[in-house]
């Protein structure tokens, strides 16, 4: 099992072998604190259980879920390949030194500048979305007279567990094209011959934070079943499959825990029965983890201030962040435990709020948690906050982004500064008056 490098040693919360205490002092707060070796164990997870003898595993980090030049250094040296969503994304990709046939270009709607920045910068794939984005790719490709390795987005009406705004399986998806549309067979007919488009396969992504194994088995089968049906259609052998991420990470006491390991040597074993079931020229099996890749590595410390008896609901402990530096909890009713993590060994719990400093009643950063009385100064610590928190930062209210810090070893370093004041208005213009 992979486990987070946090100790305990007199109460006060340790991770890498560092005291929230001197980090605090050192970088302020909030500070979002980053377990550089299990990134590295995790990273190494992926690449030695989801592997095989039949086909050559490939592991994308969905940059989405955190991307900065440090962790994508530290990724990119693990060997991974890169999920991208945009022109930024490839951008601070290749800044991060990845090379750029290992990066991937997503999206439900990219722009021709960001399709022609990844054929000129000559990107790995690009994942076409619709049949309308395979005739403009086509289009561009042609004014360009280059070539593109593409693979389509299907949707296989595969519906998860998860809430809402994380699922992207349903019949209203707005993503990919879903496998029960009646022109799908006539779309990749014609995929099939462009002389522009080169299409490898087939690439799903059902969702994200599924914790049940089911779900991916039933995407593999449906997957499966389709290539197949689209070989004997086209007279044409498909050599990569790509089966998205998603996978779950236990965020508070009330998860379940995923054991992602044996996830992936079962969902590899899987992969290669279907492939020789279904006698498929499949050389290529890709995966794109990133909630799973960082979520459990990330913890947010903040400060404690007031404490706020309102006439009902919990008391509210009120810390120097909040919905600008995790919306999680506001957007998609994401839910954490906290910790007074310089007083571990203080077992008098009672149930509290914990709440952001932001103007919005829905600041609230966990609707309830066991804590002992929080006092003025205090460290809170939310665990599991590594994913898509910092990623959807906000500068709402005016509030500098927080210090991004990994730490290793007893050794802290430096992957995002705080934002300074200046920072704030770097790019307003002044009013001059008429
Ligand atoms: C968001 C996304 C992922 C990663 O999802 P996680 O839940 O973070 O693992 C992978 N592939 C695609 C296409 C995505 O949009």
């Amino acid at each position: 099992m992979l486990k987070k490098n946090y100790t305990n040693i007199d109460g006060m919360l340790h991770i890498g072998g560092l005291s929230v205490e001197y980090l605090r002092k050192k970088y302020g707060t909030p500070l979002y604190i980053y377990d550089q070796k299990l990134i590295k164990d995790t990273a190494r997870a992926f690449r030695e259980n989801f592997k095989s003898d039949i086909f050559a595993s490939e592991v994308s980090f969905a940059s989405k879920a955190g991307s900065n030049l440090y962790l994508l250094g530290l990724i990119k040296n693990e060997g991974l390949f890169l999920d991208t969503v945009s022109i930024g994304e490839m951008y601070i990709g290749m800044k991060a030194g990845f090379e750029p046939k290992k990066i991937h270009l997503h999206g439900n709607n990219k722009t021709k500048e960001e399709l022609v920045f990844a054929i000129e910068n000559k990107i790995g794939t690009i994942i076409i979305d619709s049949y309308e984005e395979f005739l403009f790719l086509e289009e561009i490709l042609k004014e360009m007279d280059e070539k593109m390795d593409c693979l389509l987005r299907i949707n296989p009406d595969v519906k998860t567990s998860t809430h809402k705004y994380i699922q992207t399986s349903n019949a209203d998806s707005k993503f990919g094209i879903n496998i029960r549309d009646e022109k799908i067979e006539s779309y990749i007919k014609e995929m099939a011959q462009s002389q522009f488009v080169n299409l490898l396969g087939f690439h799903a992504h059902i969702g994200s934070q599924v914790m049940e194994v089911g779900f991916f088995e039933e995407e593999a089968k449906i997957l499966f079943d389709f290539t197949k049906k689209m070989q004997d259609l086209t007279d044409q052998s498909f050599s990569h499959l790509n089966l998205g991420g998603g996978f779950g990470v236990r965020q508070n006491k009330n998860d379940k825990d995923f054991d992602l390991e044996k996830f992936l040597r079962d969902f590899a074993k899987i992969i290669e029965e279907k492939i020789k079931d279904y006698k498929l020229k499949i050389t290529r099996v890709g995966i794109e983890p990133g909630r799973s890749m960082i979520n459990q590595a990330g913890t947010t410390i903040y400060s404690v201030g007031s404490v706020k008896h309102t006439l009902e609901g919990l008391p509210l402990v009120f810390v120097d962040g909040g919905m600008s530096d995790n919306i999680r909890p506001s957007l998609y009713g994401a839910k954490y435990d906290a910790l007074i993590a310089n007083r571990l060994d203080d077992k008098n719990y009672e149930k509290f709020r914990v709440g952001g400093k932001f103007c919005e009643s829905g600041d609230i950063l966990i609707e309830e948690t066991d804590l002992p009385y929080p006092k003025r100064g205090d460290i809170l610590a939310i665990e599991n906050t590594g994913a898509y928190s910092l990623a959807m930062s906000s500068n709402y209210n005016k509030l500098p982004k927080p210090t991004v810090v990994f730490v290793e070893d007893g050794k802290d370093y430096l992957a995002v500064k705080r934002e300074t004041l200046d920072d704030l208005i770097k790019n307003d213009c002044e009013y001059k008056g008429e």
